[in-house]
């Protein structure tokens, strides 16, 4: 049902607003009422809330994820979810601390930031909500979303069904709000607002440069391309279904997701071979020259090369329509029919190709063979361009390890299993959609979007007249 009315909300779903004013508006007003009047009982009871409904609606937001963005692969959307959902870290995560002397007591404790601009990707549309929401409502803040516009219908879906459940559970309407139709004008519009305190993006490089050029406190969770090494000391019969499993989870979409591997000259053959028997397809040269010119263009240029270049005088860019497919239609694309599940493409090729350099985010894997591990550290610090982001190593040598671990210095990294363990799926800890490599928070939690407020009891609480 849609009911324009005169308070800008377009439609019956709850927080969401057809004007930027409005949905600022409305959010700002409810994080004032939601820091007055409600505790830290109340936000881990709006909490669970939140959590239960994701839970409830996992399945369902998956399969209207993947027929809204046509991106990705439902059972992986589903994980991703419930992931958001259970492990993202909730209030108790927050810590008060406390220092007393003969001076007095002073208390540290994390306030509300206020109402916070968030910006969300297509490639983990609900989950970044999701993520987003819980950790920035444990801190005692609203939010007002800008979502990707090719997700804007899902998201509205689970922004309505959230708010619901927070009035539900007793809590302040309009915690979470978002702009019915998000545009690059809206995102300006939201910053630009003097309620919208903090600003947080989850994207490619010029949603965090835009965010940055704000002049308010921003948090930007940037681009990846993560690369892996297989060492002379790696098993590969843990290397090659593990990397299989983390290249191919939903399609390659996540900017933590394996992109790029470099395997020493005495695993290379044994490694393919565990991959091939665990899902992934060989593509001999041939057809990895069609697979590059399907699923790539490539512009001439007289330019010195970038970073995501090839040779210098080509610069290559992902076809959008091929981001995020499965690997047998690319497969079938070329003319190749095989009777067993495809899960991954992989071919071998050389540092400069363009599938090494760039965040291909499709089931695509470029394999390069290297002469030993340092040649392999060296080619694979230089494709992940300094994000700063995610990176693997399967190895058994911890010498090896700790180097590789210091030398590339990413937030996220992970020894003999996918990146996804380093979000705590299939690893152990707490999960975070908004991995903040640019502006340097790394993992964010809820106290990343917080400030320090300070109670003192001063003069060791006497009075001194
Ligand atoms: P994208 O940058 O195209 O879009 C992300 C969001 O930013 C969208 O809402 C979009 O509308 C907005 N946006 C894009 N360009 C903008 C600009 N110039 N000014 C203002 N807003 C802009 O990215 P995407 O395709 O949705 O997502 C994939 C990218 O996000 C990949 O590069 C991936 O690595 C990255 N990503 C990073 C993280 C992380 O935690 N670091 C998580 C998920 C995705």
């Amino acid at each position: 049902m849609t009911t324009d009315n005169s308070k800008g909300q377009v439609s019956n779903q709850l927080g969401v607003y057809s004007t930027v004013e409005e949905a600022v508006k409305c959010g700002a007003a409810a994080q004032t009422r939601y820091q007055q009047a409600f505790g830290i009982e109340d936000r881990t009871r709006l909490i669970t809330a939140i959590r239960d409904k994701v839970m409830e609606l996992s399945e369902v937001l998956g399969q209207m994820a993947v027929e809204e963005t046509k991106l990705g692969r439902i059972p992986h959307k589903v994980a991703k979810n419930q992931l958001a959902a259970m492990a993202t870290p909730g209030p108790d995560s927050l810590r008060t601390e406390a220092v007393s002397s003969d001076a007095g007591l002073t208390i540290e404790e994390r306030a509300p930031v206020g109402l916070i601009g968030a910006v969300t990707p297509v490639t983990n549309e609900v989950p970044t909500i999701v993520n987003n929401a819980i950790s920035m409502l444990s801190g005692g803040n609203a939010v007002v979303f800008n979502v990707h516009p090719s997700a804007k219908n899902t998201s509205a879906f689970i922004i309505d069904e959230l708010n619901k459940a927070i009035i539900a559970a007793n809590g302040p309407a309009d915690l979470i709000t978002m702009v019915q139709e998000p545009t690059l004008e809206t995102l300006q519009e939201i910053a630009k607002a003097p309620e919208v305190k903090m600003l947080v993006g989850t994207g490619g490089p010029g949603l965090v440069n835009a965010l940055l050029r704000s002049g308010k406190k921003a948090i930007g969770a940037g681009a990846g391309n993560p690369p892996v090494i297989v060492d002379d000391s790696a098993d590969v019969e843990v290397a090659g279904p593990f990397i299989v499993a983390g290249a191919s989870f939903d399609n390659n979409l996540l900017c933590i997701g394996e992109k790029e591997v470099f395997v020493t000259e005495s695993k290379a053959d044994a490694l393919i071979e565990s991959m091939q028997a665990n899902g992934a397809y060989l593509l001999n040269s041939e057809q990895a020259a069609k697979v590059t010119e399907l699923v790539l263009t490539a512009d001439e240029t007289q330019e010195t090369a970038k970073p995501c270049s090839y040779g210098m005088d080509r610069e290559y860019h992902l076809r959008k329509e091929w981001v995020g497919q499965d690997a047998s239609k690319i497969l079938a694309a070329i003319g190749v029919e095989t009777e067993s599940q495809v899960e991954l493409l992989i071919f071998e090729t050389e540092f400069n190709n363009p599938f090494v350099q760039l965040e291909q985010m499709m089931p695509v894997l470029p394999i390069v063979r290297c002469k030993d591990f340092d040649s392999a550290l060296g080619m694979a610090v230089e494709a992940e361009h300094g994000n700063r982001h995610s990176a693997c190593i399967y190895s058994n040598n911890i010498n090896n390890v700790t180097k590789f671990a210091k030398r590339i210095g990413t937030t996220v990294f992970t020894q003999n299993g996918p990146t996804l363990a380093g979000l705590g799926y299939g690893g152990a800890g707490t999960t975070s959609f908004t991995i903040a490599g640019p502006t340097g928070e790394g993992i964010t939690t809820s106290k990343d979007f917080t400030r320090v407020r300070r109670f003192a009891m001063a003069q060791g609480g006497n009075r001194i007249i």
